[in-house]
């Protein structure tokens, strides 16, 4: 019997389970670059399109784990010592998390962690994990690549046309009974013939390229690997070999670079001021990417016009958090990856590689981060421990 360690965001405040808006979500089979959609056998623990992602939905996996004599905890108190998570994590043999509410696995956790086999990603984005601590204490590591990809890039089309049209605030104008068109429409502009960046065209990348095309704009992005030819010229994109030339000629920067030692803080003081003076910066990738504060003094100067995205650091963020109340922002808590369209699909994915590690399959490749004590699968080309 293994004992699973489950840390979930809590439940909605006016209660579980809702009443949901819409009786049933698309079923997608592939994701565009042809793998497949999860494949868990036998019945999933929900119907899709319920809210499974909080403790009370438990990603529908009791009765999957229950039948198979497994104990599941579920908890989203993950933080200080006497907290549920470090209370159950010293005979955890598997801990899910996400990266909504991360229960951060540092090397200390990790180290005290004896019976630890797994750490899984109940989404994508395991930079909540020392990957060197799991390697070095032989911890597989494994996320639901793809599962949300789509879900993200869609929240940062919404974030730009938000941030470029004004919706925001000019949507608070008419909650609060306003009608002044001249406040609205002071910030606002049509994105048509801007030019759009992204850093990091990867899954989520891509996938916010092929939406921004048909609003006419020109595309650009930066990643260190260039992308096939046809893409390129499908799309209309010019590649550029730093993000400093990017930066330079775009009107809005998307940030999809991946979290890593070497990547955090990079959004500082001295690249923001090698944007063009009001730019637009929206950032779904990690918080910890942006130097907090000269995010703040960009939007205060206004070498930023706006700035929005989901991701903080800490998550949750501390009420004081200073992008809660900075100008021009379109903040969210992290969400844009789980859509209950995305919960179906990552809770169907942990699901799938649960099976597998249980019933002694091998894990598919593409949810590999770090195995047999190294980077392994989409770990060993989309990670780094340094
Ligand atoms: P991918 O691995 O598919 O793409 C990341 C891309 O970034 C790759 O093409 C990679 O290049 C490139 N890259 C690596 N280093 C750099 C760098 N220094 N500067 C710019 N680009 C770089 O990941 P996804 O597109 O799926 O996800 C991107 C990020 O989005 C994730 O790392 C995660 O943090 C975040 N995310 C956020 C979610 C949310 O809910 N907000 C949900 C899912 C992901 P190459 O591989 O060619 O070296």
């Amino acid at each position: 019997m293994a004992k699973i360690l489950c840390v979930l965001y809590p439940d909605p405040v006016t209660g579980y389970p809702p009443r949901y808006a819409r009786d049933a979500i698309p079923v997608i089979e592939r994701y565009p670059n042809g793998q497949t959609t999860p494949t868990p056998t036998g019945a999933l623990g929900f119907k899709p399109g319920e809210l499974v992602g909080c403790v009370s939905g438990e990603l529908g996996l009791r009765p999957y784990l229950e039948a198979h004599g497994h104990e599941l905890i579920v908890t989203s108190d993950k933080e200080g010592v006497d907290s549920v998570f470090d209370r159950h994590l010293v005979d955890a043999d598997v801990v899910i998390s996400q990266p909504f509410w991360p229960a951060y696995l540092t090397a200390e956790r990790i180290a005290g962690a004896k019976k630890l086999k797994l750490a899984l990603t109940a989404g994508i984005g395991s930079d909540h994990v020392d990957l060197k601590a799991a390697a070095e204490h032989g911890v597989t590591v494994a996320e639901v690549t793809f599962s949300n990809s789509i879900s993200v890039s869609e929240h940062v089309v919404m974030t730009a046309l938000a941030l470029v049209r004004n919706y925001l605030p000019s949507h608070q104008i008419a909650d609060n009974g306003g009608w002044n068109i001249a406040d609205c429409v002071s910030r606002s502009y049509d994105i048509e013939g801007m030019h759009f960046g992204t850093l990091g065209a990867g899954r989520i990348g891509l996938a916010v390229l092929r939406r921004m095309q048909p609003f006419d704009v020109k595309l650009h992005y930066y990643d260190p690997h260039r992308l096939a030819p046809e893409i390129e010229q499908t799309l209309g994109l010019r590649f550029h070999e730093t993000p400093e030339s990017l930066v330079a000629v775009c009107d809005i920067v998307n940030v999809q670079t991946p979290l890593y030692p070497s990547t955090e803080g990079f959004i500082d003081d001295s690249f923001l001021a090698q944007f063009k003076r009001g730019a637009y910066l929206v950032n779904t990738a990690r918080g910890a990417l942006a130097d907090r504060d000269a995010i703040v003094r960009a939007l205060e100067s206004g070498q930023l016009a706006g700035y929005g995205g989901d991701v903080w650091y800490p998550q949750p963020a501390p009420l004081d958090h200073p992008w809660r109340r900075m100008p021009h922002q379109g903040m969210t808590p992290h969400i844009s990856g789980t859509s209950l369209s995305g919960q179906a699909r990552y809770a169907a994915g942990t699901l799938e590689i649960l099976q597998n590690f249980f019933e002694g399959r091998p894990i598919r490749p593409e949810y590999l981060i770090v195995d047999g004590g190294q980077l392994a699968g989409t770990g060993a080309v989309s990670y780094k421990l340094s």
